[in-house]
């Protein structure tokens, strides 16, 4: 039987970055995928490293989000000297912009909010929004600038990871589908294969949307998927430098010149098909803030599937069966909180205790509420 300090199910990004701290903390890692890692949500999404909350619901993510943010030089800086591979990051800053008839009271809001979350923010008159990102639409009013944000390109950086990990001594187990977790007794002792057992000290599991197929797991992490639609678009006329969201859309630059349109969020199950609809929704908000993107090249359109969780925050940390852990349900905020989500498990597997109060985001917290909602 294969034998680890600690058993990963789900080779994401979010269990890839585990993976590799673990590893650089001296234990023995298995890293299981049921197919291809780091090919799902990690692979779809845009990259936007941003703690400002999209809604009320979000504000207890702050502190964390702002706590990933904080590492996040300092961990695209290690991965890409451990695996030789660049990661995108680009510390440049996010703008929010506003076109309606009420913006400067939208913006004096948002900005009062951002300030009382300690969240620094500079409010912007629409000119010199344009004269940060020239190709902005003449009918933007205003706008707020967060300097601390920024975006990685999360398609370079989850393979950039899996590759640190593995140079990092875990060993990583493709087309290996976790069916469920081994229990015996009150402790949880590894993870169970199709046709084989896996023996482990600790386990921590990270299927992101899937989590709800693995037995024994469903009531710590009530998972559902959420599909998000993105669009990549090529244009020589347009060079912004920032992410820029609109009301309906955020736009991302790449260093390869592509510009990302997202995204849907859509409760359709586990179909990941990328729609017409979809496309003209994206397309139609993208052209409204930047008009000239209406010249540009579409060069590709996907989707990918969140993992969402009853009350849209994330599930962190240990469980009543000794040993297993649940790190799974990030939503829209997975690659933003990968480094602090891997540093939270490695604290509580290598001391018993977390440097950052993750009692919020327990597994346990859903023990008696309606599944689903
Ligand atoms: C369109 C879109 C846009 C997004 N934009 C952003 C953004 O701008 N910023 C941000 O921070 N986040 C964003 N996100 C969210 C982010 O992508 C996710 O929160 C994050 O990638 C989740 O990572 P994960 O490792 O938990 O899940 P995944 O990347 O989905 O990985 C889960 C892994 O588990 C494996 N697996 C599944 N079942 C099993 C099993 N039974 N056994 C073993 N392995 C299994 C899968 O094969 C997969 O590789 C976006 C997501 C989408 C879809």
């Amino acid at each position: 039987m294969k034998s680890f300090d600690v058993a990963i199910a789900g080779g994401g990004l979010i269990g890839a970055a585990i993976a590799l701290e673990l590893a650089r903390a001296g234990m023995r890692v298995g890293l299981f995928d049921a197919g291809e890692p780091g090919r799902e949500a990690s692979w779809a999404g845009a990259g936007i490293l941003s703690p400002a909350p999209e809604s009320t619901a979000m504000l207890p993510l702050v502190e964390l989000g702002q706590a990933s943010l904080a590492r996040y030089s300092a961990f695209a800086g290690e991965v890409e000297e451990l695996s030789g591979q660049r990661v995108g990051f680009r510390p440049d800053g996010t703008l929010e912009t506003f076109s309606s008839r009420h913006a400067i009271e939208e913006l004096s809001t948002v900005v009062a909010l951002h300030h009382g979350l300690g969240l620094r923010a500079q409010p912007l008159s629409g000119d010199d929004a344009r004269k940060l990102e020239p190709s902005l639409s003449e009918e933007v009013e205003a706008a707020v600038l967060r300097p601390d944000e920024g975006s990685v390109d999360n398609r370079a950086l989850t393979p950039a990871v899996l590759e640190a990990a593995r140079r990092s001594g875990v060993e990583i187990f493709a087309s290996s589908d976790v069916a469920s977790v081994r229990r015996e007794g009150a402790r949880c002792v590894g993870l169970g294969l199709a046709n084989e057992e896996i023996s482990a000290q600790f386990t921590v599991i990270a299927a992101g949307a899937f989590c709800g197929s693995i037995e024994g797991v469903a009531d710590y992490a009530p998972v559902r998927p959420a599909k998000g639609q993105m669009v990549a678009l090529r244009s020589a006329e347009v060079n912004i430098q920032r992410v820029v969201w609109s009301e309906n859309v955020y736009l991302v630059p790449r260093n390869d010149g592509r510009i990302l349109a997202g995204a849907t969020v859509e409760y359709v199950g586990f179909e990941k098909t990328p729609t017409a609809g979809g496309a003209a929704k994206l397309l139609a908000a993208a052209i409204e803030v930047i008009p000239v993107l209406a010249d540009a090249k579409i060069e590709e359109h996907w989707a990918g599937l969140r993992p969402d969780t009853p009350d849209h925050l994330p599930i962190l940390g240990p469980t009543d069966l000794n040993g297993l852990l649940m790190a799974t349900g990030h939503f829209r905020s997975g690659i933003l909180l990968a480094p602090i989500t891997a540093q939270l498990i490695r604290e509580w597997i290598t001391m018993q205790r977390v440097t950052i109060d993750w009692e919020r985001f327990s597994p346990l917290r859903f023990a008696n509420a309606p599944q689903g909602k």
